[in-house]
């Protein structure tokens, strides 16, 4: 189905400026915290339109306003660089199955490739890990890069209901209902995969199950001060 361009806001309009604005900051900081490195993308739905928005062809640390890119969820150009990343179907695809969805990211953590190729799973192990159910993350099987809207779509259908996905030998996508919440569950993530292996070098870790989840889960506020945090360590960069 045709995306609806009626509804699209100009890119650079000032209706997109702030959530462009969080969205090259959220790329920022999975750059500055080393969960990205030269590859990988955070994007944005834009409100009220079947399209989203992501960086160009560009390391995360390196985005700019002029290397966004909006794109539907055909992947069809829409405005902005025309240089759309390898891996735009990871999105396109996500939010056209999710209308939940507000933010996604494709990254290339090291301990997401870790436990996508183990036959022990990454489980949450501390109240950071409450997003995940106790059995963590489903991993897409799928080997190459996702550059065609079937493996988008066979990535998402890994995903299914849940916040993130291990990318078998490739690293992960995550899912949120804000660009906040998306960095908040990759950091954490990648936290959680490095204490898994820390604890895993010792002896069989004590996982939490998903009764103590759910008793995390009890509260659903979300305190803005991690996204703070990680903005407060943007400044010297700036
Ligand atoms: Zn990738």
């Amino acid at each position: 189905m045709a995306s609806d361009r009626k509804n699209v806001p100009a890119i650079d309009s000032s209706e997109l400026k702030d959530l462009t604005e969080k969205l090259m900051t959220a790329c920022h900081i999975l750059d500055h915290e080393g969960v990205t490195d030269g590859y990988g993308h955070v994007s944005v739905r834009v409100p009220g339109a079947d399209a989203f928005i992501t960086i160009a062809n560009v390391s995360p640390g390196c985005v700019t306003r002029d290397r966004l890119i909006m794109q539907d969820f055909d992947g069809n150009y829409l405005a902005g660089a025309n240089t759309p990343p390898n891996e735009w179907p990871i999105h396109a695809c996500i939010f056209k199955a999710r209308s939940d969805v507000e933010s996604v990211s494709h990254t290339h953590s090291k301990w997401s490739t870790i436990f996508s190729v183990l036959p022990i799973k990454l489980k949450p192990m501390h109240h950071y890990g409450k997003f995940l159910s106790a059995d963590g993350p489903p991993i897409y099987e799928g080997i190459g890069l996702v550059r065609t809207v079937e493996r988008g779509n066979d990535l998402a259908k890994a995903l299914g209901n849940g916040p993130a996905v291990l990318m078998r030998a490739h690293g992960d996508a995550v899912v949120g209902e804000s660009i906040e919440q998306v960095i908040e569950r990759t950091t954490r993530l990648a936290m959680l995969g490095e204490w898994n292996h820390l604890a895993l070098l010792h002896s069989e870790p004590r996982y939490l199950n998903a009764q103590e989840l759910e008793v995390y889960n009890a509260d659903q506020r979300f305190p803005m001060r991690g996204w703070e945090y990680y903005v407060s360590r943007l400044k010297d960069r700036r």
